[in-house]
């Protein structure tokens, strides 16, 4: 699965050709940003991207949907980077 970055959307994600050092890129429909996509799962990046839409007013368990995980998991990410911002 991908998910844009930006919006953490997992739709109108179209492929947008690679990056010099290969890797593929993605397009984001939704808002418009190239990236490439997370390859390792729940990287810090996700984690914070997890924690940055449950700040934006999402629930735990609307974000662990995003993400595949369980609402537990997302809430557990909060706490601890939570303490780190
Ligand atoms: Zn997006």
């Amino acid at each position: 699965m991908t998910w844009c970055k930006k919006c953490g959307s997992t739709q109108n994600q179209v492929k947008s050709g690679k990056t010099s050092a290969g890797s593929q890129r993605m397009y984001c429909k939704q808002c418009r940003t190239v990236y490439t996509p997370i390859k390792k799962c729940y990287d810090k990046d996700i984690k914070i991207l997890a924690c940055q839409l449950y700040l934006s007013g999402k629930s735990f368990r609307q974000v662990g949907k995003k993400f595949n995980v369980d609402g537990n998991t997302v809430s557990m990410w909060v706490q601890k980077f939570s303490s780190n911002f």
